[in-house]
């Protein structure tokens, strides 16, 4: 996870890249778009279809988060709108 370093403004090099550089730079952008897609797998596979409910204090019990705070959203829903964000419906 330590292969891909992001340039902030203050340490722009004007500098083009080098073709080995900019060939290790996708490879390391290929590995970590691969990690991505094996973790959203896996999320898919363990995220629960089933929705939430709530009782009056605003906990899950569904799914086992009964002391979420005001404004807190289960886990689990939060897994389901991180999926939908990337096409993958639960
Ligand atoms: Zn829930």
């Amino acid at each position: 996870m330590t292969d891909l370093h992001i340039v902030t403004p203050g340490e722009r090099d004007e500098t083009p890249p080098t073709q080995d550089a900019y060939d290790a730079a996708v490879a390391a952008l290929h590995r970590h778009k691969e990690r991505a897609d094996r973790a959203l797998n896996l999320l898919a596979a363990l995220v629960d279809p089933d929705g939430c409910w709530f009782d009056h204090h605003g906990g899950c019990h569904a799914h086992g988060y009964p002391s979420l705070e005001p404004g807190e959203k289960c886990p689990q829903q939060q897994a389901k709108e991180l999926l939908a964000a990337d096409g993958v419906e639960v």
